[in-house]
């Protein structure tokens, strides 16, 4: 088996390894963000890959958005799907092969074992736990099962997964894993804590925690750096480079974003999509300004322009092991100060050009106009049939949205079900209608209360151009966001019980 030199000593290559599972997030931004820094601070390589094997969450266009989200804020990667470089393939999807030799080799060792457990039988399993009040976990069913059995199953085809067979078990005894984080120092997880994770699904599609061990070592990666959310899989991962013989890599955990309200950030509470940010009109300069200021990697500054710099001046100055463990809040009332210093400090020239490239796009003007046409009667008009799609907050009131014959909190339970259905819909006409229609059909709302309802939400009106096609054009990101602050300020406004 290959061991890699020591990795204190090998150049630098660190990865970000987002999964097309919907819109790029800017967490992935963040983690991208010190990534990008730590390489470029180096001298080492930044590296894209495409985590891409849960099938059941694959959205096809969320790879092309990752990387245009990315190309925006300015972090540019030296290898990955669409760049190519040494260690390709860098999605993961075409490495199916490399993992599937990968597990066997475990198999072999006896540090992995086939498990031909049903579904019902893992979830019987898992009821008996929840009664017994013990943690969901794999039972051991298929740990021992002998070579003849095993054979049995092979040969009738019984489908089965792959799990790994955390210690202690024949040969290794240890009863614990210890490992550093660059932050927190040595963490130890008991193995009593730990589950046989499965390693490969009976598709053939290895999970996250194969896929990314196998890949980081193949690609020579020499510092994990991710979000903290993945520590309590990293004794697994440590695991799993021991059963292969691999070196380490270094291992740092970034404090998650939070909310306000110091929760983990949620769409619930924050735009968490990075195209959002881009078609609401935020400059990258400002979202990567604000993303550096998260978590206390720069240098305190003594007053607010000191909080203002760029990309290359995160490079000179940021340093990453200066990040404070406390879950950094992502303030969007500082974002948006912070971009209208950015704003501010274009030349009118450039100001006017970046109205141009975004909200008064083009692109954007010529598809409004197209909504209009067959409602205008002046030119003059054209403000007034589509001001919601300049505007940044459209708040209508209860003699807007209300329909007659609905109570405020029915109406608001169901906005609330549009937003969550919406939030799933692939944004076009035919699947916002259909996934809408089926809505209101289960929740017995009329198709016109259902409509008019979401019109007033989007348009701040009870007449507009056609509803669909206004939000078609308005954009899944700004819409989705609309309908969340429609929402919110409804909250706040709710006489409090
Ligand atoms: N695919 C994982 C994600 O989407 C990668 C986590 C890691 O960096 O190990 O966040």
């Amino acid at each position: 088996m290959t061991t890699s030199s020591n990795i204190s000593e090998a150049p630098v290559r660190v990865r970000i390894a987002p999964s097309p599972t919907g819109d790029p997030h800017v967490g992935t931004a963040y983690i991208g963000l010190i990534n990008y820094i730590y390489a470029r601070q180096r001298g080492g390589k930044f590296v894209l890959r495409i985590e891409d094997t849960d099938r059941a969450r694959f959205v096809a266009t969320s790879e092309q958005e990752i990387f245009n989200s990315l190309r925006w804020l300015g972090l540019t990667w030296d290898e990955g799907p669409d760049v190519g470089g040494p260690y390709g393939p860098y999605r993961q999807s075409e490495r199916t092969e490399i993992y599937r030799e990968h597990c066997d080799l475990l198999l072999a060792n006896g540090t992995a074992y086939r498990c031909f457990c049903t579904a019902d039988e893992l979830e019987a399993a898992r009821k008996q736990q929840m009664a017994a009040k013990l943690p969901p976990r794999y039972p051991g069913t298929c740990r021992h099962l002998s070579t003849a059995t095993i054979e049995a199953n092979l040969a009738a085809g019984t489908p089965f997964v792959v799990r790994i067979a955390v210690p202690p078990h024949a040969g290794d005894a240890t009863t614990s894993t210890t490992f550093r984080d660059e932050l927190r120092g040595d963490i130890t997880f008991e193995h009593s804590n730990v589950d046989d994770q499965v390693l490969m699904k009976s598709d053939g599609f290895p999970t996250y925690h194969l896929a990314n061990v196998v890949d980081d070592h193949l690609m020579q990666i020499t510092d994990v750096i991710r979000a903290e959310e993945w520590i309590s899989s990293t004794p697994k991962h440590v695991l799993l480079y021991r059963a292969f013989g691999w070196q380490l890599p270094r291992f740092w955990h970034m404090p998650l974003l939070r909310n306000l309200d110091k929760s983990k950030i949620s769409k619930r509470k924050n735009p968490v999509s990075l195209i959002y940010y881009r078609q609401a009109g935020f400059l990258p300069e400002a979202v990567i300004n604000f993303l550096g200021l998260m978590g206390g990697g720069m240098p305190e500054g003594t007053g607010p322009v000191t909080e203002k710099f760029s990309l290359e001046e995160m490079v000179e100055r940021f340093r990453v092991e200066n990040i404070r463990l406390g879950g950094p809040v992502f303030d969007l009332t500082k974002l948006r100060w912070l971009n209208g210093e950015y704003l501010r400090a274009l030349s009118p020239e450039n100001f006017y050009a970046a109205l141009r490239s975004t909200v008064l796009s083009d692109d954007y003007l010529s598809q409004i106009a197209a909504l209009v046409q067959t409602r205008i009667e002046m030119l003059g008009e054209f403000g007034n049939l589509t001001h919601f799609f300049f505007a940044d907050d459209i708040l209508p009131t209860a003699e807007v949205f209300l329909p007659k014959k609905r109570t405020l909190e029915e109406t608001l339970a169901f906005a609330a079900e549009q937003l969550t259905v919406l939030e799933a819909t692939e944004w076009t006409t035919a699947a916002l209608e259909q996934a809408l229609k089926k809505l209101g059909e289960e929740k017995g709302w009329s198709v016109k209360e259902n409509f008019m309802l979401l019109r007033a939400i989007i348009t701040g009106s009870t007449m507009s151009p056609p509803l669909l096609e206004s939000m078609v054009v308005f954009g899944k990101a700004r819409s989705l966001d609309r309908m969340r602050r429609f929402l919110e300020a409804q909250k706040k406004q709710a006489p409090k019980k």
